[in-house]
């Protein structure tokens, strides 16, 4: 990324934050005990900062106009310390949905590679060398409505999982689109707040379902049983609920249908998020580093739109080159796909691309 590209993109991101910031930014509470961090668009990591106050933080952000901004769920006695000094005083639960990590079958055709030197591209698995030039190949992962589709049902079945097996109240669950393909839940749930790293894994774990026994297992159980509708509690509930549903009509084998019903429920929550009490996550309001879109609350699941709610940087339009770019959608208009062109986009296409390193400004 040369100058001209990391002074447009922070001009970009610094207008955002100058008209939207007080509006758009979401500190937590207690801002006062949380660890704050930012990556400059000059790259390395700041972090271990602490801010007295909303306003404080606000004014620093719109100083550095950083490509992210972080700040921790955990509170802390001293959060400007290093980790082992601060004193941890507990942290809200945490969920991060991505995409990247729900099989979905349209990957196929928008994760891809590319050659950083000729933009010779390809479907996967990726060429260790470009068989054109032998320059480096790198992994372009894509997105598209299935895949944001899918985040999004994963996201509810968290919310699911909260209310119906946690008796967690559904108004202390926030959700935040995370800027680029997924979905961020923060539970403000004083239950939670002391848990171990050990008791956060045991959460993640029993929503992706992974602790269960074998299908096969499950099935054989079933099978002494005759079909009587939802039994128990938590998992035992929703399987023998879907399985006894279906039973009768269902045209493959029990243990098929007990699969069915895990991998209809089950959410894919990415366990070393939760998992991670010291961590700093992507500051509620703020812009993504590797897409210029925002880390905006989620009002309403069903209304809320992931290609239009959270692009919310200017559509000036702005000239740049663009070295290798697939086809890509933003605002409901197709771009792309581009290779070693010169094209003029409204700023927040360009900043996507720029962000990426796949193009410079002009
Ligand atoms: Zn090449
Ligand atoms: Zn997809």
């Amino acid at each position: 990324m040369n100058e001209s590209t990391k002074n447009f993109l922070k001009s970009a991101y610094k207008e955002f934050y100058f008209n939207h910031g007080t509006d758009q930014i979401e500190f937590p509470d207690e801002v006062e005990s949380r660890e704050f961090g930012y990556i400059p668009f000059a790259g390395g990591m700041v972090r271990h900062l602490s801010f007295k106050s909303k306003g404080e933080g606000l004014a620093e952000i719109l100083r550095q106009s950083p490509s992210s901004v972080y700040c921790s769920n955990a509170r802390y006695e001293f959060p400007a310390r290093p980790i082992d000094e601060k004193g941890w005083l507990g942290a809200e639960l945490i969920f991060d949905i991505d995409a990247t990590d729900i099989p979905t079958t349209c990957k196929r055709g928008h994760d891809l590679w590319y050659c950083e030197k000729c933009h010779a591209s390809g479907k996967l698995p990726r060429p260790q060398k470009c068989p054109k030039c032998g320059g480096p190949s790198v992994e372009f992962h894509g997105t598209c409505e299935t895949c944001l589709d899918a985040a999004k049902d994963h996201t509810m079945r968290v919310v699911r999982f909260l209310a119906e097996d946690f008796g967690v109240d559904p108004g202390v669950i926030r959700v935040y689109f995370s800027g680029n393909r997924g979905y961020h839940l923060h539970i403000f749930d004083k239950r939670f707040d002391l848990l171990d790293q050990q008791a956060r894994a045991e959460i993640a774990e029993y929503m992706r379902g992974s602790s269960l026994p074998l299908s096969q297992t499950i099935a054989s159980t079933l099978r002494r049983r005759p079909p009587s509708g939802p039994q128990g509690a938590g998992w035992t509930r929703r399987i023998t609920g879907y399985v006894d549903e279906r039973r009768q009509s269902y045209g493959g084998t029990l243990q098929k249908l007990v699969s069915e019903a895990i991998s209809t429920q089950r959410a894919m929550v990415d366990s070393s998020v939760t998992t991670d009490i010291h961590r700093v996550f992507r500051l509620a309001g703020t812009l993504h580093g590797n897409t210029g879109m925002s880390k905006i609350r989620v009002a309403q699941m069903d209304r809320f739109d992931p290609q239009e709610d959270p692009v919310v940087l200017s559509p000036k339009p702005v000239k740049l080159m663009v070295g290798f770019y697939p086809r890509f959608r933003m605002k409901h208009k197709d771009f792309g796909p581009y290779k070693s062109e010169e094209v003029e986009l409204p700023t927040y296409a360009a900043v996507s691309i720029l962000t990426r390193g796949l193009g410079e400004a002009l």
